[in-house]
């Protein structure tokens, strides 16, 4: 897979990774892994591109919006069927991550209405004050693996409508559909060197990072990098926002309709193998609900349907890479001797072929101290911890280090207050198992889960992606003119 700079696909030598299908296991494809100069030349295109971009008008920026969710929305399939072969998740779950991203575009394409600033007439005799909104320049996007459409989505989609230019770095593992949204936005009429994609690892990015041509960096991907990027860009000066890993609880409340929250834990847990940020990895159960709840949780595994994500039938796909199925599998085979009980083993399901695919795992007697409850597993795997009270199951979570989505299960609209109010986690669900804001509000966890203090896509992204600049007006007769050395007072 090639890059895509000023417009056009962009090859030559250099090193390669290779892009496995996780169903077959098989190398699919090489993917190019940009030197530093590679990624430089990409920035140099979009510095070239920024001030005719900055300068067009919103409203044909806006058509460009309209025009680009037409064309994603038209070839879903497409697409879909390209993040099936690289990440492996079902194509239904493909198709809604597309979905998911074309909500950014469309909010995007209101963007006359987020690009308006403000204005104080009289803010002192004859003086006028206003504030407008004015790209922040070339904006890097770093995107991970797991939504290898919706993620980029959210963020190019509001730099570019910001009037910013964009290197768009994807992940590796799963490099084909930004290049493919890349080309739709061409198509759409992005002049060339708006939208850059450039592919790679650490040395791509660490030039990203240190490039002072690069005004902002959006970072989504683990803690350990989300970390770094954020310490590396703020070293360098640039405005960062770093969404890292989570760890999402469900807390089952004793009064909650056991078969609804059944249902829910079993989506959240397994859809996408759980290689979503918000996926439930911690279910929660007050009082007596563990046995009950588990008994049911049993019942829906049996009936899973695990298999190649183009398979209709499929409703998991399997794991991206043979690292992290090893990986998955080996906090399930090691939490026995933690002290966990293992109720549904699925390192024990058998598959054909070489895909990387494990079946799902259910663990109950799960307790911080222990690796699966500690460390974010990202995979099918759910974790049951028993609490006997509320107010244990709050500190459980308000304690942890991760504190991006969480979830109560309860027919009590009080709790369910009491918990929105003190629950120290960025986005809630009240039986909702996962709370993702829809497109008019923004996305982001707190503590390690992000850093910066701007969440992603919505009203918070045009904040990120602009600066705001004062301009205070008078128009005063000459005979109004006087040296004055003091302080200006109004
Ligand atoms: P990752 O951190 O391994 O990679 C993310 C990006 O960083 C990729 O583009 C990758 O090429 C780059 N990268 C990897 N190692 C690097 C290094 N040493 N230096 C510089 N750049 C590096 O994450 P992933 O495995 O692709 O994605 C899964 C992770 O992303 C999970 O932890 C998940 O929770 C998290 N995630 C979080 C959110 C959120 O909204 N908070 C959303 C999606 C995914």
């Amino acid at each position: 897979m090639e890059h895509f700079i000023d417009g056009k696909r962009h090859g030559g030598p250099g090193r390669t990774a290779d892009v496995y299908n996780p169903a077959t296991g098989q190398v699919a494809k090489q993917v190019l892994l940009a030197s530093a100069e590679d990624v430089a030349t990409a920035v140099e295109a979009a510095e070239l591109a920024l001030p005719g971009w900055r300068a067009t008008g919103l409203s044909k920026r806006s058509a460009i919006m309209f025009k680009v969710e037409n064309i994603i929305r038209e070839r879903t399939p497409e697409l879909a069927a390209i993040i099936t072969a690289e990440h492996g998740k079902v194509l239904s779950d493909a198709a809604g991550e597309v979905a998911r991203g074309l909500e950014n575009v469309q909010f995007c394409a209101g963007l006359m209405h987020h690009m308006k600033g403000e204005f104080l007439e009289q803010a002192a005799t004859g003086v006028d004050v206003h504030q407008t909104r004015q790209p922040v320049g070339v904006v890097a996007c770093i995107t991970p693996f797991n939504f290898p459409a919706m993620v980029p989505l959210w963020m190019i989609t509001t730099a570019i409508a910001a009037g910013n230019t964009v290197i768009l770095k994807p992940s590796e593992r799963d490099p084909s559909a930004a290049v493919w949204i890349a080309e739709a936005f061409a198509e759409a009429g992005l002049p060339p060197g708006v939208l850059n994609v450039v592919h790679g690892d650490k040395e791509a990015v660490d030039e990203l990072l240190t490039n002072p041509l690069v005004k902002a960096v959006s970072f989504v991907g683990s803690t350990p990098i989300a970390k770094y990027i954020y310490e590396t860009s703020a070293q360098h000066g640039k405005r960062v926002q770093a969404l890292g890993g989570a760890k999402n609880h469900m807390v089952v409340m004793p009064d909650a309709d056991l078969d609804g929250a059944a249902d829910a834990a079993i989506s959240a847990a397994y859809g996408s193998a759980g290689e979503r940020c918000m996926a439930v990895s911690v279910l929660v159960t007050v009082g007596d609900v563990a046995d009950p709840l588990i008994e049911r949780l049993k019942e829906r595994i049996a009936k899973l349907t695990i298999g190649d994500g183009t398979d209709p039938a499929s409703e998991m796909g399997p794991l991206i890479t043979r690292a992290a199925l090893d990986r998955v599998n080996g906090y399930v085979t090691g939490a026995e001797a933690e002290g966990a009980t293992v109720v549904v083993d699925g390192t024990q399901q058998e598959f054909d072929g070489e895909g990387f695919f494990t079946g799902v795992s259910l663990l109950d007697h799960v307790r911080p101290g222990m690796k699966a409850y500690d460390e974010e597993i990202f995979g099918p795997v759910l974790s049951v911890v028993r609490v006997d009270t509320y107010e244990e199951a709050v500190r459980l979570i308000n304690t942890n280090q991760f504190a991006n989505g969480v979830a109560v299960f309860t027919r009590d609209g009080k709790t369910a207050r009491q918990f929105e109010f003190e629950i120290e986690v960025g986005m809630v669900g009240v039986n909702v198992p996962i709370p993702v804001p829809i497109g008019a509000f923004s996305f982001g966890g707190w503590k390690n889960s992000l850093f910066g203090d701007t969440h992603m896509y919505g009203p918070e992204a045009f904040n990120f992606y602009t600066r705001r600049k004062l301009v205070t007006t008078r128009w005063p007769e000459p005979s109004e003119s006087q040296i004055n050395l003091g302080f200006p007072t109004h």
